[in-house]
């Protein structure tokens, strides 16, 4: 009989994005708190007799191959620790793609935590952690979870209290943004005006919701919703229905709106469903 195991794989929203400087190898210096949120890929792991990575999903719409984040990161730990054994992996794909919410860094961080319990390698999470920021910026923090500030490329993680419980109602239009796109549009040495994380960090130690609200903030946000008019539209819908604090996440398009009242949530529901299709009400995971 073979083995078989699962990982969830949330997806993850940026409570606060800045961004300090360009650096001199071309990466931005950004620093970020982020967060997981209750909705989440699945992540199916068995093991192969034979030396084969073998992926699979339901999503007709991502790579399959080594192009696909879960597949690298499998790629990645059997070759690092000489695993001679192979793995059939099957990704339930929920998160929306290319949505600034992480969905395939996440992938990537559960097939690492996964695949270091299928072959028992003993790897701590520091150490998955760091195999993860091989693969991607955001994969550490997958790794890890919870809530974190993000320093550097975003793999300098400080795991911080989690932020009140309340609901995230998601929208993403449909059009890609293309991360790159974004930080190559950012003048990010000309910026004036940057969110705080002492800020945010103080509302979430006193687990004050309306202060989490009122200190949400991403630098990234003029460039996308000046380029796409859709997001600039859902944002202000969202406030027109009622979100008590509102935030594109990551470099877009999905923007997330954070509500303490669930009596609320059905008119907003309604109301962005009017003019877009992916919407999702989830919780914050706390
Ligand atoms: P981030 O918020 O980290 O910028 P994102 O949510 O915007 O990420 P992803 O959903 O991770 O973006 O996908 C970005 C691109 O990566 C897609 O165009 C897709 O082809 C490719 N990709 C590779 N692996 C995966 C995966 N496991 N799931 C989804 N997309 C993947």
């Amino acid at each position: 009989m073979t083995t078989k195991i699962y990982e969830k794989a949330p997806a993850k929203i940026n409570l606060l994005l800045d961004v300090i400087r360009k650096r001199d190898d071309g990466y931005h210096e950004v620093e970020m708190i982020m967060t997981m949120v209750d909705l989440a890929d699945r992540l199916e792991m068995e093991e192969l007799p034979r030396d084969q990575i073998i992926l699979s999903s339901q999503a007709g719409f991502i790579p399959l191959d080594e192009k696909n984040l879960a597949f690298q990161a499998a790629r990645l730990i059997k070759e690092r620790y000489g695993v001679t054994r192979g793995v059939y992996l099957h990704l339930d794909k929920r998160i929306p793609v290319a949505a600034g919410l992480a969905g395939g860094s996440s992938d990537a961080a559960a097939a690492l935590r996964g695949l270091n319990r299928l072959w028992q390698l003993g790897l701590s999470t520091a150490e998955l952690e760091s195999l993860g920021a091989e693969l991607g910026s955001d994969v550490p923090f997958c790794v890890r979870g919870g809530t974190a500030i993000a320093r550097g490329r975003g793999e300098r993680l400080e795991t911080i209290a989690s932020p009140p419980a309340c609901w995230v109602v998601l929208a993403k239009p449909p059009i890609n943004v293309s991360t790159a796109d974004v930080y190559g549009r950012l003048r990010a040495n000309e910026l004036t005006r940057h969110p705080s994380i002492p800020r945010m960090v103080e509302a979430i130690r006193g687990q004050s919701f309306a202060d989490v609200c009122a200190s949400l903030g991403n630098v990234l946000e003029t460039v996308t919703l000046n380029r796409y008019p859709e997001v600039r539209q859902i944002k202000e819908c969202m406030v027109k229905l009622g979100v008590d604090g509102v935030l594109m996440s990551g470099s877009g398009p999905t923007v997330f709106g954070l509500v303490s009242k669930e009596s609320k949530l059905a008119r907003i529901y309604n109301g962005l469903r009017g003019f877009c299709k992916e919407v999702y009400v989830v919780r914050m995971l706390t």
